[in-house]
């Protein structure tokens, strides 16, 4: 049985190193395997997490992705690491990374068992699919396959190769879901000024569509010219980009100090402010507020940023800006640097079991094609497996 994989990406460096004992062809546009991979946090690859949810995956089919996370869980790809040699560490957030903290040696452990497995030709790009022939066709030649499994990803970081070629040609065959990114940065109305641009707090976000509460992340904040990134926002940005698609009113919350209630934070800058009678408010918030913000926060506060003599009601009104700081977010800034692709083959068409099309014949879907996107923190590349793992485990209960 002759098995074609479109793509080398991560979901398809798994299936190869999954089934072993037939006849495996890879095609990948690349010079080399894994080019996303290797870009994969920040170069360290957070592979998967400690803490796993169903609620860290979208997708417009409820319950898709329940039992192939059961079957292969985040347990079983951290045993599945240790076969293949990689030690792991996780930090406390729960995000796991190869002791390395390098993606290269998961890349290369990972290539060097699937090369166990399969034939990988590279510089060759699929163009045209005739599934009634069961024909790939690519710019060199054509291919004849008995089991077709597509690993070509979805639309983020184009660059990597996962530019939306296969998505196009199977928009004629099944059913799409428009795609949109996720796992990126935002524009916000009413941006700050240049001198808070780049600006690092850590500090709580929370999350607003339609003003209702939707989830809250606390960590980096990265103030920007444009608006909003840092690693609570792309905690959040898989649910703002897919309200954003939905044209929907989002609004983040900034809490400074989320360690506080209003009563606490307020008794603390009234006592700095008796301990220094004498300081300007602006000069005063030193040491409260990252310093490339206080004019920010003082103007949207309406507070004087020269006054001496603070009264209770601008202290009061300081206290509640630093613990809601509003911005409404307008649109995606940086769609070509997103990490994840929200949307792409309808689940509904695909068996969850076994990522087998209900519409083409011995069509399988592996990773980030299909309409399953995680949240930042290692939840895509587990999809990724999990994903390989159960096409692979139904096409070995094929030949059996
Ligand atoms: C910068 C960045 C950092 C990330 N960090 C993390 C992280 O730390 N943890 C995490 O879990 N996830 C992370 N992700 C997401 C994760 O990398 C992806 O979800 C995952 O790589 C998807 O794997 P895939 O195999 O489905 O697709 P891809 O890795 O995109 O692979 C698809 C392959 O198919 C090939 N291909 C496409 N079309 C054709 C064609 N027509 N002919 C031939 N070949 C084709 C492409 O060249 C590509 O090699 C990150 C993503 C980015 C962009």
């Amino acid at each position: 049985m002759k098995i074609f994989v479109i793509g080398a990406g991560v979901s398809s460096l798994a299936f190869c190193s999954f089934l072993d004992k037939n006849d495996i062809t890879v095609l990948e546009s690349n010079q080399f395997s894994g080019r996303k991979l290797l870009a994969t946090g920040n170069g360290r690859c957070n592979f998967t997490n400690i803490n796993m949810d169903y609620k860290n995956f979208y997708s417009n089919e409820k319950d898709f992705v329940n039992y192939s996370l059961d079957s292969f869980s985040n347990k079983d790809l951290l045993e599945y690491f240790e076969y293949l040699g990689i030690e792991w560490i996780n930090f406390p957030s729960g995000r796991c990374y190869p002791k390395t903290q390098s993606s290269k040696t998961v890349r290369d452990s990972l290539l060097m068992k699937a090369e166990e497995n399969a034939k990988f030709i590279y510089n060759i790009k699929v163009v045209d699919i005739d599934f009634k022939k069961k024909l790939i066709i690519t710019d060199k030649k054509s291919f004849k396959y008995d089991i077709l499994v597509i690993a070509s990803g979805g639309l983020s970081l184009k660059n990597s190769g996962s530019d939306g070629s296969i998505l196009k040609i199977l928009k004629k065959h099944t059913k799409l879901i428009d795609q949109t990114f996720g796992i990126t940065n935002f524009k916000t109305e009413n941006p700050l000024s240049k001198t808070a641009k780049g600006c690092k707090v850590f500090a709580k976000a929370s999350l607003f569509v339609d003003d209702k509460f939707q989830k809250s992340s606390t960590d980096d904040i990265i103030f920007q010219s444009y608006g909003l990134t840092g690693t609570a926002i792309l905690d959040l940005s898989n649910i703002i980009s897919l309200a954003l698609k939905d044209k929907r009113k989002i609004r983040l919350d900034i809490d400074f100090y989320p360690e506080y209630k209003k009563k606490g934070l307020f008794d603390i800058l009234e006592k700095k402010a008796q301990r220094f009678p004498k300081r300007a408010i602006k000069n005063l918030l030193i040491g409260n507020i990252d310093q490339k913000l206080i004019i920010d926060i003082l103007k949207r506060a309406k507070i004087n940023e020269d006054s001496v003599k603070i009264s209770k009601n601008d202290l009061e009104k300081l206290v509640k800006i630093l613990k809601k700081f509003s911005f409404n977010i307008v649109d995606i800034h940086d769609k070509n640097n997103a990490q994840v692709t929200l949307g792409g083959v309808a689940c509904d068409r695909i068996y969850k079991n076994s990522m087998k099309s209900k519409d083409m014949a011995d069509t399988y879907f592996i990773g980030e094609i299909m309409d399953v996107a995680g949240d930042c923190g290692g939840y895509n590349i587990q999809w990724a497996f999990s994903s390989a793992k159960a096409a692979s485990d139904d096409i070995r209960r094929l030949n059996v």
